[in-house]
């Protein structure tokens, strides 16, 4: 479970987020959508402890992300709108890197790797340097390391970016098996038929300010438009 109560975010002079609250339920994907620039990716930072709010507050699993930014990593993967990744490294490098500095037993681990590295289809490029590697297998990468721990809550800023559209349906799959584990998922997109897709609830943002917000059912009835393209448009 998520709940995020009245975040604002000020930079400098500049106001980015103007009192964003939402929940987001176990066993739910909630869709972050809105224009460039109004604040989906300055939201999901603060979700996970990298940025500090002006002010409000966020609950990840019972855990605020800014009084104990450590515990929360333990439940949360995030994965960035850009892959962060050491370019020298190969992912077994990385994907060992990472367990260990997530704690993750070595067993399980390997366990895992395996499993993901699988799913993503990646296996032949496990011993290249990450820097050689192309966007979409990077991105990938970023993915599985995001999993590895099979953290409770996933924060996914535009994580389908780069994929093709095998790899797309895999992440789409795996996202819905995550849900009915009872995880908790946010997930931004500009994609709207994907969100429409496989999001129980959208919200959207604008200008730093949460718009509006429901299942297609209520934001159809809400909005009096038929597709999330034409609310979008309307909205923004
Ligand atoms: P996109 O769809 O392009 O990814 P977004 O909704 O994720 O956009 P954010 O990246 O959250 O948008 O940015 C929201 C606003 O905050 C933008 O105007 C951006 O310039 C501003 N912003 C983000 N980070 C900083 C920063 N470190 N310093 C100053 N302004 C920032
Ligand atoms: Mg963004």
């Amino acid at each position: 479970m998520i709940v995020v109560e009245n975040l604002t975010k000020r930079f400098g002079e500049k106001t980015v987020l103007n009192g964003i609250s939402f929940r987001v339920n176990d066993g739910e994907i909630y869709g972050l959508l809105g224009p460039n620039g109004s604040g989906k990716s300055t939201t999901m930072k603060i979700l996970v402890g990298i940025l500090k709010p002006t002010s409000g507050s966020v609950s990840i699993a019972g855990i605020d992300p800014l009084r104990d930014p450590v515990k929360v990593k333990e439940v949360v993967g995030f994965v960035p709108e850009t892959p962060v990744l050491y370019e020298s490294l190969t992912p077994e490098e990385f994907f060992n890197f990472v367990g260990s500095v997530r704690g993750i037993a070595k067993e399980k681990l390997e366990e895992r790797v395996n499993y993901l590295v699988k799913a993503f289809g990646i296996e032949e490029y496990l011993d290249q340097f990450i820097g050689t590697l192309s966007f979409g297998t990077q991105q990938k990468i970023s993915l599985i390391s995001a999993l590895l721990h099979d953290p409770r809550v996933l924060i996914l800023d535009e994580a389908m970016n780069g994929l093709d559209p095998k790899s797309a349906r895999i992440l789409r799959e795996l996202l819905l098996e995550f849900k009915e584990e009872g995880k908790s998922i946010v997930f931004s997109t500009h994609v709207l038929p994907l969100a429409e897709m496989i999001c129980d609830r959208i919200g959207l943002i604008y200008k730093g300010e949460l718009i509006v917000e429901g299942t297609m059912e209520e934001l159809k009835e809400k909005v009096h438009e038929e597709n999330l393209e034409d609310i979008f448009l309307k909205l923004t």
